[in-house]
């Protein structure tokens, strides 16, 4: 074989080594536990190549938010409207308001074998493991203590007094959960706890299971030993 198609064959073998199905990477915390600083930090890293799935929800928006970015903010007619019409792939009701995950992104993204990321509550957690299982990878955040979880919520100063109260309620219900996930981190430094959520996305796909190109590189690696 000529020195140039040798390149051309192992770039060819390379890719198909590459090709694998896309994964639903899921993190879920209490609010204010800094899952959202780490979801925003990993779609701007270049590097993750992670589509954030934005899901719809009938809670006011926040004044620091942007619509269609953040959330699409819907009305509730038009929720039910999408549920009765399946367009969900998981919805949940969380704080008094509804939030959903609209299905249609999802499947294009995975079928186009990218990685996606929710910020999603364990309900809706149960709903898309038991409909995608091993496409699905589970981490959970927890907060240092619940002293700096209250600070960080008083901070964020976008919610009520009484939102607050309710928030940080509903937060011990939601770190029960915290054994039904596959990875959990103490999210204590935004640093720390990135390069944990890189370490788990970089051996999550190296899984021989999601590497669908394996087989015929491995087919071809040997092939080319028996010429040689
Ligand atoms: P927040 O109102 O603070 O943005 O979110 C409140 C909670 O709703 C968070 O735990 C967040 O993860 C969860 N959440 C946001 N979007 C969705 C969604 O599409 N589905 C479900 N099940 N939970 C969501």
């Amino acid at each position: 074989m000529a020195g140039q198609e040798v390149d051309g064959a192992i770039d060819r073998q390379s890719e198909q080594a590459a090709m694998r199905r896309g994964f639903i990477l899921i993190l879920s915390s209490p609010s204010g536990a800094g899952k959202t600083s780490l979801t925003k930090a990993l779609k701007a890293d270049k590097d993750a190549g992670l589509e954030v799935s934005v899901s719809v929800t009938t809670r006011p928006k926040r004044s620091n938010e942007i619509a269609g970015q953040d959330y699409d903010f819907i009305a509730v007619e038009d929720f039910q409207r999408l549920r009765e019409h399946d367009d969900l792939l998981e919805w949940a009701e969380v704080h008094g308001n509804f939030y959903g995950t609209p299905l249609r992104p999802v499947e294009k993204h995975l079928a186009a074998g990218t990685d996606m990321i929710f910020d999603i509550d364990y309900q809706g957690t149960r709903q898309v493991r038991d409909k995608l299982g091993r496409d699905v990878v589970t981490v959970f955040i927890l907060p240092p203590s619940m002293r700096e979880l209250r600070s960080r919520l008083e901070r964020r100063a976008q919610d009520s007094k009484e939102t607050i109260e309710r928030r940080l309620e509903n937060a011990r219900v939601e770190i029960e959960r915290w054994g039904e996930y596959d990875y959990v981190i103490v999210n204590e430094d935004l640093d720390r706890s990135l390069a944990g959520m890189r370490a788990i996305l970089t051996a999550e796909r190296l899984r021989r299971d999601r590497q669908t190109g394996l087989p015929d590189f491995v087919d071809g690696l040997l092939a080319e030993n028996a010429v040689g």
